[in-house]
């Protein structure tokens, strides 16, 4: 049995490493929970119990991408998980899938770093257009890591990085800004240090993502506010130049910052992710962040 469930989808533009804006479209595809237990991370919650439905996720890209309509670039298969993780695609879709997606030049998906492996190869040599493999690489503190629970050390990134890269593929790291257990004092110079990591490895991608507390943790989570995101993408982009760096623009509104210059910050944010340049900071007349 199969779902006929629409996915949520967005469309957004992102800077290529030459310059040029890309149009991309996002599924949110729902399937199998992710195995890993990382303790900030709250995607689980909308996702089923048990393992997808042989058929799901292909049924799920195609109603998503008719119901887009759009003529993109880019395309992220986003299921909250790993796609390369049996429970969360049965491999039997692989193919499908593959074929679905033969109109996009970029196809972007999700995987832990240690589910990288012959699969992943095998599903990248069935597409038509580049394979990028988003990870998460959260911070290279070496005290938050591994408190972090996402059982991966910074070897199973590095050996992952490099076996896609072989493989001809590309991929995109995810960076917290705010990671649980860093120091708050030293939350901005840990971003940029992870930001710079990735980009060691090389990075396509760099994405700063704000941390999202997770309702009812016992862990200790703070939101960064809108200042310190802006500080974040200004330093990380300082230290990538070769990596397209940005920040996850999904939920900047919901980040903290003075009611006078919030939409200038937010938009100084979504101008500084197409430009990869530091742009000149907002001065607002009632507060005094970041001038
Ligand atoms: S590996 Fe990714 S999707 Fe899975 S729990 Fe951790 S952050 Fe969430
Ligand atoms: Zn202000």
């Amino acid at each position: 049995m199969t779902s006929a469930l629409t996915p949520r989808w967005a469309i957004d533009t992102e800077r290529e490493t030459d310059g040029a804006l890309a149009q991309t479209l996002t599924l949110f595809l729902v399937g199998a929970k992710c195995p890993f237990r990382c303790v900030y991370c709250d995607l689980g919650d909308a996702m089923i119990d048990g393992a997808t439905p042989v058929g799901s996720l292909p049924n799920q890209i195609r109603l998503g991408i008719a119901a887009a309509q759009a003529d993109c670039h880019t395309i992220k298969l986003y299921n909250a998980s790993n796609l390369f993780e049996k429970r969360a695609l049965p491999s039997v879709d692989d193919a499908t899938i593959a074929q679905l997606v033969s109109g996009y030049e970029r196809i972007v998906v999700e995987c832990h770093p240690r589910l990288i492996g012959e699969r992943m190869e095998r599903f990248a040599d069935a597409l038509l257009g580049t394979l990028e493999v988003a990870m998460g690489l959260e911070t290279v503190h070496p005290d938050a890591l591994p408190q972090l629970q996402k059982a991966m050390t910074l070897s199973d990134y590095d050996r992952a990085a490099g076996r896609i890269d072989k493989h001809g593929c590309t991929h995109r790291a995810f960076v917290l800004i705010g990671a649980p257990f860093v120091p708050p004092e030293a939350s901005l110079e840990w971003t940029v240090k992870t930001a710079s990591y990735a980009a060691g490895r090389g990075a396509r991608v760099i994405s700063l993502i704000p941390l999202r507390p997770r309702v009812g943790s016992t862990v200790p989570m703070f939101a960064p506010s809108l200042a310190e995101v802006e500080q974040a993408l200004e330093r990380s982009l300082q230290v990538a130049p070769e990596a397209v760096v940005q920040v996850d623009p999904w939920g900047l509104s919901r980040l903290s910052a003075c009611p006078s210059c919030s939409q200038a910050r937010q938009e100084r944010i979504v101008h500084m992710n197409l430009s990869g340049a530091v742009e000149p900071p907002v001065r607002c007349p009632r507060c005094a962040e970041n001038q």
